[in-house]
């Protein structure tokens, strides 16, 4: 073991916790206990309903440790499942964040791990309120339950979407893609020579939002600001088909997609030229943009048009025979 860094057997797993606990903080008025007792315990505000989300990372499956910083993909983990509370409609309140590690991992780095996590809480007004900690034979794992709230009136499910509504996605797709394929491709120039020095210039955006994506908080709060109620939304985490796909059978609808509207960026469309990709694909298949994807009535149109935090890419139809 490197010099200053300490293995998680030297400080054990109440060690551990106690090191972890003490690089958070409680920002949340509706966390009333956090880390420490058996549970946590946590208000819901009063009329409102309990909205919640689990995702479990695994390491070479979900990430990559040569090319993930710790501290992005304790954000990331976090993110991910804001992202899917939101595609709700409702509000993250907490969180909790497990983990299990091989004894090459240190205490050090999973504070970097926590730091990130503790940063994306801080951004969304979330607490960190408990986890569980185990050991692992080879690599790490980390599952993140995320507890929201909402007005039950206000959940927007993925079956909800109807005839002739209009299809609707936040932001823009396929960068997410499209990093992993930088990261991908400097980590077997690494493997076949290990002096190489990474070029990742010019592809500072599709790297964020590969290693660092944002959940869409802001379109929630826009489209309750506009007075608009999607039909049904799902957040984008496997690609704009997939998430389609999803909406159509739950919803039994079909969706007609504007290919042409289907917003991509300059750095996606040169980048996806470089790999010989089309950007299209990136967009339709790539998956990890955490967009919102999401349907309205047509009678809403005039309250959104002039919107710039999202694009109509088509609408819905009936259900396709066969
Ligand atoms: P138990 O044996 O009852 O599961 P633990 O010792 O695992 O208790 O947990 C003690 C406290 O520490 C609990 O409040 C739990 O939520 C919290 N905790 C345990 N592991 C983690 C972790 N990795 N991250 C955050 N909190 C944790
Ligand atoms: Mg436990």
């Amino acid at each position: 073991m490197e010099k200053d860094l300490h293995s998680i057997e030297s400080v054990g797993e109440f060690g551990l916790i106690k090191d972890l606990a003490e690089g958070l903080s409680s920002r949340n008025p509706l966390t009333i206990r956090g880390i420490g007792d058996d549970a946590a315990v946590c208000r819901i505000p009063k009329g409102e309903v309990l909205v919640t989300s689990t995702d479990v990372l695994v390491e070479g499956i979900h990430f990559d440790m040569s090319y993930s910083p710790l501290k992005h993909l304790g954000y990331k983990a976090v993110a991910v499942n804001l992202s899917d509370i939101y595609a709700m409609n409702a509000k993250p309140q907490q969180i909790t964040f497990s983990i299990a590690l091989s004894s090459k991992y240190t205490v050090e780095a999973v504070r970097e791990l926590y730091s990130g996590a503790e940063l994306a809480c801080e951004t969304y007004g979330v607490d960190l309120v408990g986890g569980d900690t185990s050991s692992s034979k080879y690599g790490m794992f980390i599952s993140v339950t995320a507890l929201g709230t909402a007005k039950e009136e206000n959940i927007v499910y993925r079956d909800g979407a109807k005839e002739k509504d209009l299809l609707l996605v936040s932001g823009d797709l396929g960068a997410a893609y499209l990093g992993l394929q930088i990261l991908e491709r400097e980590r077997l120039i690494f493997k076949e020579n290990p002096g190489a020095q990474p070029d990742l210039a010019g592809f500072d955006y599709v790297l964020e939002r590969q290693l660092k994506p944002e959940p869409r908080q802001d379109v929630i709060a826009k489209l309750k600001e506009l007075g608009v109620k999607p039909t049904s939304m799902i957040d984008i985490s496997d690609g704009l088909a997939s998430e389609c796909l999803h909406l159509a059978e739950e919803s039994e609808v079909s969706v007609q997609l504007y290919d042409t509207k289907i917003p991509i960026v300059k750095e996606v469309r040169d980048g996806a030229k470089e790999f010989n990709i089309d950007p299209s694909i990136c967009a339709l298949n790539g998956g990890e943009d955490y967009e919102l994807l999401f349907t309205i009535a047509q009678t809403d149109f005039e309250k959104i048009k002039d919107e710039k935090l999202f694009s109509v890419i088509g609408y819905i139809d009936h259900a396709s025979v066969g």
